[in-house]
């Protein structure tokens, strides 16, 4: 059996890529799974990220979940576990972060763990405790709205703690910029003052280095994915090209995208603009029972050959909202995605191997209705969105290059882009 170093467990699918792209760029290989494997790992890889859908889902089900993902990274020789949640530290005063957390330690009879969902490299900082967004903190940035878990308070010791039973403390940037002798020493002052959790400040790519230097030893660690950069080392891997070799990718190309997010938008606008084919469907034609499946597969049929094509249901914001009004949020969202993971079957049962899905949620269904039990994780695209290669159990088997772009992530030409550099 081949044994893995670390175990990574996340709580949402994007997120999970997101992470392992970092890995990748680390040096490690990396094996992404859709949920807990049934079997054990058959193929070589340095680290495996289980991606779960817990961010959201009660408390005591992300626990469960999130124990049994441990259990079968620790049966496929993990040495270190990782906790991946969102870069903007997404949770309610209920969990989910902490509850798993505290589950997590106690399964690994660790009693003291760090919090970090820093990632400067996409705007995310933490300094004294407080995350910053951009330039903004995290409670003044567009998540105070967020639908599910709307973040008030930037200062994620209070927002950890109440969370929590363990006492959370502070690891601040001036211990973190001594480095990690230093970071060691605030780990041994806290626990010595009785606190189980630390927050650490982490303002650029140096201060997760030296982070991720001073947890070698640390049993469980958890963070968002930029904590990923300074792991691998700890293990004596380097960057290196071999880590994101995928095999080379045939078939035809096309796009699905189920995402409303503004970079989407514009992705989209900009797709059609260099003159590729695109099919918009509409969430209301659906609800009225017209086959938008068919329609959009008849479409696509004689263009595959020729050049990628594009499926969306990507809309400003005026026109999703018109749509919820008269169809629900939720309702309108279930059957997009619904269509969507359809056609996507249907594009690769048609012959396309070299997929593109965006949106998080879209990605997701997609993915089920794939049937891909997990992937490897390749070359990044745009920070966050790697290539990544499956095999799609509901297709026969197909082997299939994919990537999965959450919302707001890729610059404006991802599409064409992504296409150009698998050739
Ligand atoms: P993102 O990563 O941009 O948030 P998601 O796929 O996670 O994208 O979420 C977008 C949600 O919006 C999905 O549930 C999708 O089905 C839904 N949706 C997509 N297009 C429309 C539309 N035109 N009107 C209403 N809802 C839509």
């Amino acid at each position: 059996m081949t044994k893995i170093l670390l175990g990574c467990i996340a709580d949402d699918m994007t997120g999970a890529t997101d992470l392992a792209n970092n890995l990748v760029r680390a040096g490690m290989r990396v094996i992404q799974t859709t949920g807990v494997p049934a079997e054990p790992l058959d193929s070589q890889a340095d680290a495996v990220v289980v991606a779960l859908k817990s961010r959201t889902i009660p408390a005591e089900m992300a626990v469960k979940q999130s124990l049994e993902a441990l259990q079968w990274l620790q049966q496929q020789g993990a040495q270190q576990i990782y906790f991946k949640y969102c870069s903007t530290f997404d949770s309610t005063p209920e969990g989910n972060i902490g509850p798993v957390l505290e589950a997590l330690m106690k399964a690994l009879d660790c009693n003291f763990t760090i919090c970090t969902p820093a990632f400067p490299d996409n705007g995310r900082t933490v300094f004294k405790g407080h995350l910053f967004v951009g330039d903004v903190l995290l409670s003044e940035s567009g998540m105070r709205q967020h639908p599910l878990t709307p973040m008030t308070n930037a200062n994620l010791v209070q927002v950890l703690q109440a969370q929590c039973q363990v006492q959370v403390g502070l690891i601040d940037y001036r211990s973190v910029a001594r480095g990690c002798q230093s970071i060691r020493e605030s780990i041994s002052v806290l626990r010595a003052q009785g606190a189980g959790a630390a927050i650490v400040d982490a303002i650029s790519n140096d201060d997760l280095l030296r982070l991720g230097t001073a947890l070698k030893d640390m049993p469980l660690v958890t963070g968002g994915s930029g904590l990923a950069m300074g792991l691998p080392q700890n293990f004596g891997i380097n960057p290196s090209p071999v880590a994101s070799e995928l095999p080379p990718a045939q078939g035809w190309r096309a796009v699905v995208s189920g995402s409303c997010s503004v970079a989407t938008n514009r992705q989209v606008v900009n797709f059609i603009r260099a003159g590729m084919p695109a099919l918009a469907i509409d969430p209301l034609q659906i609800a009225a029972g017209i086959d938008v499946v068919s329609q959009a597969l008849a479409w696509a049929t004689p263009l595959l050959a020729h050049q990628p094509v594009l499926v969306y249901s990507t809309a400003d914001a005026g026109s999703v909202h018109a749509v919820q009004t008269r169809l629900g949020a939720c309702e309108a969202g279930a059957l997009v995605e619904d269509a969507i993971a359809a056609i996507v079957l249907g594009l690769v049962q048609l012959g396309a191997r070299q997929l593109i899905v965006a949106g998080g949620e879209t990605s997701g269904a997609c993915v089920q209705s794939l049937g891909i039990k997990r992937m490897t994780i390749g070359p990044q695209i745009d920070s966050g969105v790697p290539w990544c290669h499956a095999r799609s159990d509901a297709a026969e088997g197909a082997s299939l290059h994919i990537a999965l772009k959450s919302g707001n992530f890729g610059s404006d030409d991802f599409f064409l882009k992504a296409f150009e550099l698998l050739r």
